[in-house]
């Protein structure tokens, strides 16, 4: 077989991260790569973790619940980042499971988010998702209530917050909207940037991203049933 494997092309991304980060003068332990493993099945996932990668993201909480605590227990310092959509009414079971939450984006959640940490005492780390493209199917917060929600979450839901996270329009070049989630980080006061995916993580880490979810670049392309990024 002449295709390349999943280990093969994970080496491969890392190389290109590493490279990119360079050339924007950045040391090489600024950005974390999130392996997105959505849709793939365990056996798939245990090849990266064999293969040493520990951080990895998935975007429904109830198919991560079939596949990580498992491996969790098979492989130390997994650190596994919430990327899809949380409804409140799971967010007990995101808190216990998730490490990283990158989907912070309305009242009910910053809520139910507090509750949970408050009940449990884990601490997941929090990204506010911003809706740079103002697309009215895509989550998170538009750009200009961005300022407020942020200190709604840190005032009145008493929430640490890391950073932001963005996902921008699949027709737009995506530099301008990595350089608008900076902007708004920065007047924040928040230093995490999840942002870049397998066909700009490039742009993004130039720009300032300490977070890149890549999927189909390592693991290869989803079926195509599977809705796409960030509904
Ligand atoms: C699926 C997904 C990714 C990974 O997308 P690729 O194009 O496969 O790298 C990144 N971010 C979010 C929010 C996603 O849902």
């Amino acid at each position: 077989m002449s295709e390349k494997s999943v280990v093969e092309r994970l080496r491969e991304i890392e190389g290109r991260v590493e490279t990119a980060l360079r050339r924007a003068s950045r040391s090489t332990d600024t950005a974390t790569l999130v392996a997105v493993s959505k849709t793939f099945p365990a056996q798939d996932i245990e090849v990266v973790l064999a293969a040493g990668h520990r951080a990895f993201g998935e975007n429904r909480v109830q198919e991560a619940q079939g596949k990580w605590p498992a491996l969790k227990q098979r492989y130390a310092g997994v650190e596994l980042h919430l990327i899809g959509p949380l409804q409140s009414n799971k967010a007990g079971e995101a808190v216990a499971l998730f490490d990283v939450i990158h989907t912070v984006d309305r009242t009910r959640i910053a809520a139910a988010l507090a509750g949970e940490i408050r009940r449990s005492g884990l601490v997941p780390r929090l990204f506010v998702q911003v809706n740079t493209g103002a697309e009215p199917q895509k989550a998170g917060v538009l750009p200009e209530n961005a300022d407020a929600f942020i200190a709604e979450c840190r005032n009145t839901h008493g929430l640490v917050l890391e950073g932001l996270m963005c996902i921008p329009p699949a027709d737009d070049p995506p530099s301008p909207h990595f350089a608008l989630l900076g902007e708004i980080a920065r007047r924040n006061g928040l230093t995490g940037l999840s942002m870049g995916m397998s066909g700009d993580f490039e742009a993004a880490l130039h720009l300032g991203s300490t977070h890149i979810r890549v999927g189909s670049a390592i693991f290869g392309s989803r079926p195509s049933a599977t809705p796409a990024a960030g509904q």
